[in-house]
């Protein structure tokens, strides 16, 4: 299969471009589906704690390479810090349950999942934790980068990044990091190109992951009404003309159109056919009006928004 790769600049390490993400991917279902993923030629998995299946996906690592599929070091994993983890002593609690879950003596990306912090809900209590009750507990970005900084040392991460972050915290951020920030992690789809943010943070070396890249489908599924109201990616009339053009799937053009702009993207499904084809976006390209008709459908509309369903409004 034909792939790409960046190189991220804080440590030099490759990233490639495509990966698969594991958000809501059935705990049962998990590790098959993560040794089907790696079978279709991802190299990337985006995991999280608060997927509730990184467990599952380490097993799902331990039988691809047990198969011969891979060795590790073919892998790029990335996991996430979770919100009720920001204190300086939990960011190490929280990275080595993630780094035991997972199975691995060393994770490639470790990010920030939100700048929101909630209150420490220990592992016996509830894990994942969830968003709880929504109980924020004020922690600087300063002191959680400090000991996510701490990690890169200890040599068990390679890289380190934030998700979610807008641009006014990323500058504070680039302000005092000793170790720079190698991903921002962010929504990008056609409804929301995240254009404005994106020139900022690569201006600043910074590599970018789009996240939930066919928009609504994703949020419509969880029932946020924004989502369920918007016209699905897959039926909007200018991405349908360009696919039916290229004799591609919306969803190719989708992806392609981010990788394109070196966006890396993390497409999620569990069925092998589609994975097959969002992996199949290196082998094509989109004219410069192409990319323009894409550029053309931003709203913006955002789906993840925490103000909405958990009334902390960190874009507002
Ligand atoms: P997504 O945009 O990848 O869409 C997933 C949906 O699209 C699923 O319903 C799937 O069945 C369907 N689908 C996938 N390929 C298809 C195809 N070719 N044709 C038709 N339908 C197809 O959704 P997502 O899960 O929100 O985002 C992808 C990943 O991004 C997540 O799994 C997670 O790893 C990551 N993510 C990160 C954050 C964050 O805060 N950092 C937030 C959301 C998602």
């Amino acid at each position: 299969m034909v792939t790409q790769s960046v190189t991220l600049q804080p440590s030099g390490h490759k990233m490639p471009l495509l990966g698969f993400g594991t958000w809501k991917v059935p705990k049962d279902a998990t590790a098959a589906t993560v040794v089907k993923a790696i079978e279709s030629g991802y190299r990337l998995l985006d995991c999280a704690c608060d997927y509730g299946n990184e467990v599952e996906v380490g097993q799902g690592i331990k039988q691809a390479i047990e198969k011969g599929l891979i060795k590790r070091e073919d892998l790029f994993v990335t996991s996430k810090l979770w919100n009720t983890y920001h204190h300086k002593e939990h960011v190490p609690l929280a990275f080595n349950r993630t780094l035991s879950d997972l199975g691995l003596d060393y994770i490639d990306l470790y990010l920030i999942h939100f700048p929101i912090s909630l209150k420490f809900v220990p592992f016996e209590e509830r894990y994942p934790p969830e968003w709880g009750k929504n109980e924020v507990d004020p922690v600087p970005v300063s002191e959680t980068w400090g000991a996510m900084e701490e990690l890169v040392r200890s040599g068990k991460v390679r890289d380190i990044g934030v998700s979610n972050f807008p641009a006014i915290l990323l500058m504070d951020l680039l302000s005092y990091a000793k170790v720079k920030p190698a991903v921002l992690h962010i929504e990008a789809h056609p409804y929301m190109n995240n254009n404005t943010l994106i020139k900022y943070a690569k201006s600043q070396g910074l590599q970018i992951t789009g996240y939930s890249n066919f928009g609504p489908l994703s949020y419509a599924d969880l029932g946020i009404p924004l989502a369920k109201n918007a016209v699905p990616l897959f039926k909007e009339d200018r991405i349908v003309k360009i696919a039916g053009d290229l004799k591609k799937t919306p969803a190719q053009i989708i992806l392609r159109w981010l990788v394109q702009k070196e966006i890396a993207v993390i497409p999620k499904s569990t069925d092998t056919d589609r994975m097959t084809q969002n992996a199949s976006v290196f082998d094509f390209e989109l004219s410069t009006k192409e990319m323009e008709t894409m550029e053309g459908i931003n709203i913006p509309l955002r789906f993840n928004d925490p103000a909405v369903y958990a009334n902390i409004p960190i874009y507002a």
